[in-house]
């Protein structure tokens, strides 16, 4: 059996991608999401190799290259004495090693690009302002216009279609938060460089700092324990000693700057045990949704691109229980791997005493080559079917 018509629900980073995809092969969709629009919630985000080689495949790349940064590496510096740790090149090394771009900008550039380029699709429909809260095939195809043949879950970490999937885990907080803070460039100090990814490691903590060229702003994500705010992405800081408390033994510059910051907000920190993607008939769940993961290894969005592009391929070919059934079976060891990392760079991020003085001391030893070497089976990926 084709696939004529599917229901994804969720506009976000996943949402919006597998919707262009599926055009792409001539499959209609329509896009079902509870917000009445999509609005600048959120900070930055970091598009590696793997995913910014799909987006050129679909035909958005330009558009974001002409407003993000291409930073020309990510260094790994020391939270309490600000000293450089190790260094990875990107910029024209990156292009050239993985043969794709890494470019940072905020979300909602990103997400504001790819609607664009989806209501630019005849074959793609936007129902905004549609909350689904019972996921049943009368409720997707009153919405449709008729019964969609898949439905995809791109509904994020809070999913709701995950009620129709026996075995499908909830997600569950990781124990750590987010502090998003943005801050005006010009008001940024000059130890935060304009040029790079920016790594500070601390104890039991670590603060990722980088421009956003197009928005102006620096982008800091401080990360650290912490208790669950509840479910949202956008929690004001009610309680300011918690973040104080967390960085309390770092650099005084660092702690300034966090302190002298107006409004942070709280992004609480997800993960999710393995469990069921799809029903094995006709739904399936991909990005956030099947498997978030924590930010340690920066592959939130990617994850969610590659998994949209990958099922689009498989939906083109493929009736549509093995479609996601061989999609799941295809990216569930990948996205196992990417998870295993980040806990790998959680560990080594937040090391405390003489482990991060050998921590410090082993990465000081790697030459830049060898670092990026490790990062060549994330990065050179190539989606495919
Ligand atoms: C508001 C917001 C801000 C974020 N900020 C950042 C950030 O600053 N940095 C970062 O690295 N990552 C951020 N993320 C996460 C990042 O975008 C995702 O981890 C990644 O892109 C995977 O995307 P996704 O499409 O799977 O999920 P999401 O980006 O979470 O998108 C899910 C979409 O589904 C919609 N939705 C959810 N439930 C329903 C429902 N029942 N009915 C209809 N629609 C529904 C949501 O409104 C959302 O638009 C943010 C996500 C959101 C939603």
């Amino acid at each position: 059996m084709s696939i004529e018509h599917v229901a994804i629900i969720g506009a976000g980073v996943a949402g919006l991608t597998v919707a262009l995809a599926l055009a792409q092969r001539g499959i209609a969709s329509t896009v079902i999401e509870q917000a009445a629009e999509l609005t600048e919630v959120g900070a930055g985000l970091q598009l590696s190799p793997n995913a910014t080689r799909i987006l050129d495949r679909l035909g958005v790349l330009r558009a974001l290259q002409s407003v993000w940064l291409e930073p020309e590496s990510i260094r790994l510096r020391s939270g309490t004495r600000l000293s450089s740790i190790a260094e990875v090149p990107l910029g024209s090394f990156a292009r050239e090693r993985w043969q794709a771009p890494y470019g940072v900008l905020h979300r909602a550039t990103l997400q504001k690009t790819l609607l664009a380029a989806v209501s630019a699709q005849q074959l793609c429909r936007l129902v905004t302002g549609q909350r689904i809260d019972s996921p049943s095939m009368e409720a997707f195809e009153a919405i449709c216009g008729r019964a969609p043949d898949v439905v995809i879950g791109a509904d994020g970490v809070w999913s709701v279609v995950r009620q129709r999937i026996a075995g499908a885990e909830p997600a569950r907080f990781s124990g750590n938060i987010a502090w998003r803070m943005l801050l005006p460039q010009e008001e940024a100090p000059d130890f935060i460089e304009r040029d790079k990814v920016t790594a500070f490691l601390g104890p039991a903590s670590h603060l990722v700092a980088y421009p956003l060229k197009d928005s102006g702003h620096v982008n800091l994500v401080a990360i650290a324990h912490g208790r669950d705010p509840g479910k949202g992405w956008d929690h004001g800081v009610v309680n300011r000693t918690e973040l104080s408390h967390a960085f309390r033994a770092w650099h005084p510059r660092i702690r300034a700057m966090i302190d002298g910051i107006e409004q942070p907000r709280l992004w609480p920190l997800y993960e999710m045990p393995e469990g069921a993607w799809s029903n094995s008939r006709d739904t399936i769940l991909i990005g956030d949704a099947a498997h978030a993961v924590t930010p340690f290894a920066a592959q939130g969005a990617a994850m969610a691109i590659e998994d949209a592009y990958e099922l689009a391929l498989a939906l083109a070919m493929q009736a549509p229980a093995d479609a996601i059934r061989a999609f799941a079976t295809k990216r569930k060891p990948r996205v196992k791997k990417i998870g295993k990392r980040g806990a790998f760079n959680r560990f080594v991020y937040h090391v405390r005493g003489p482990l991060a003085l050998g921590r410090n001391l082993v990465l000081k030893l790697r030459p830049p080559h060898e670092v990026a070497a490790d990062l060549d089976w994330i990065y050179e990926y190539r989606a495919e079917w």
